[in-house]
């Protein structure tokens, strides 16, 4: 079992490192705001990295990353070690972070995650990696603790632009979504023979049959729950923006993913920001 600091315990970082202790790991976490009972602290990165043999980053953005790896604690990790960032960052910064543990001699890996705090509550996680094979490989035990699927999507930065991808497909579905049911109301048709329609036909997607965003109609979604996240509105704002951001610096043309971030921009500065991402559907209703 591997001594492993984990640096950023909030609502996804503490059952993370939760599931890390529960399958034999010796944990010691790391953060400056969270209470993260049943984790033992340390008082800072550097402390809790000593002689760690893997260094894990569950943290709100690369700025973050970049702070705890500037602050001495890839130095103090035992020879041959491994880091692992399971944010959700900018692929430049990725690509950055990789850098400077490699500098360090260290192995290195991007594992952002999707499945959100109930995957990561019940060790199901989806980890999508970047970064070299050796590294993958000595991931693996320690990735398999907290999550189902762990798949290697290549070199340093990849496991990042994975889930920028996705998750552009996921808002840009979610507003076409919550724009055919608000069509389908004023055109005088029932939520009801509208899903039962596409969920059948060739509009089906994730958004429509697992998720979508009108209550009564799919038992898990949010939307039967007052919009309580679930995946709130301001983490997907952050995604399409990272996604945008990359389109941008890659010159790609991703129009309907600028215009996706746009109408969550607009919905949560009107107050959706703590609202799950589905509860767009109200924008769309009343813009
Ligand atoms: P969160 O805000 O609940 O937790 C982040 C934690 O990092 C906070 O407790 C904060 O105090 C801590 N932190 C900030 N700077 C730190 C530092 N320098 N050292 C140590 N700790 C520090 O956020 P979260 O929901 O746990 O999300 C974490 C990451 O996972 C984000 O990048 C997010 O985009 C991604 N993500 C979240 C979800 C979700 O559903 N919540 C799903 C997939 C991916």
């Amino acid at each position: 079992m591997a001594r492993i600091a984990f640096i950023g315990l909030g609502n996804m970082g503490l059952p993370m490192a939760t599931n890390l202790l529960r399958a034999g790991h010796d944990v010691t976490g790391h953060d400056p705001v969270a209470e993260a009972p049943g984790i033992p602290r340390a008082p800072d990165a550097l402390t809790a990295a000593k002689g760690a043999e893997c260094l894990i980053t569950m943290l709100p953005g690369g700025a973050h990353v970049r702070a705890v790896y500037a602050s001495g604690a890839l130095a103090a990790m035992a020879p041959g070690a491994l880091v692992i960032d399971c944010s959700t960052i900018d692929v430049a910064d990725a690509r950055a972070a990789h850098a400077s543990a490699a500098e360090a001699g260290l192995a290195t890996l991007d594992a952002p995650v999707s499945g959100g705090v109930g995957g990561a509550t019940a060790a199901s996680l989806t980890f999508m990696c970047g970064g070299t094979a050796a590294a993958f490989a000595q991931a693996q035990p320690i990735l398999a603790a907290m999550g189902k699927r762990i798949v290697h999507c290549g070199d340093a930065g990849a496991g990042q632009a994975a889930k920028i991808c996705n998750n552009m497909i996921l808002g840009i579905s979610m507003v076409a979504v919550a724009e055919a049911f608000v069509l389908a109301e004023k055109l005088g048709l029932s939520h009801q023979a509208m899903f039962d329609v596409a969920a059948n036909a060739s509009g089906q997607c994730w958004s429509l049959t697992s998720y979508c965003p009108v209550p009564g109609l799919v038992p898990a979604s949010p939307a039967n729950n007052e919009y309580r996240p679930g995946f709130a509105t301001a983490l997907m704002l952050k995604d399409l923006r990272l996604a945008a951001g990359a389109a941008k610096s890659a010159g790609a043309n991703t129009a309907l993913g600028q215009h996706a971030a746009d109408i969550f921009a607009r919905f949560a500065e009107a107050g959706g920001a703590g609202l799950d991402f589905s509860a767009v559907i109200r924008a769309v209703r009343e813009p």
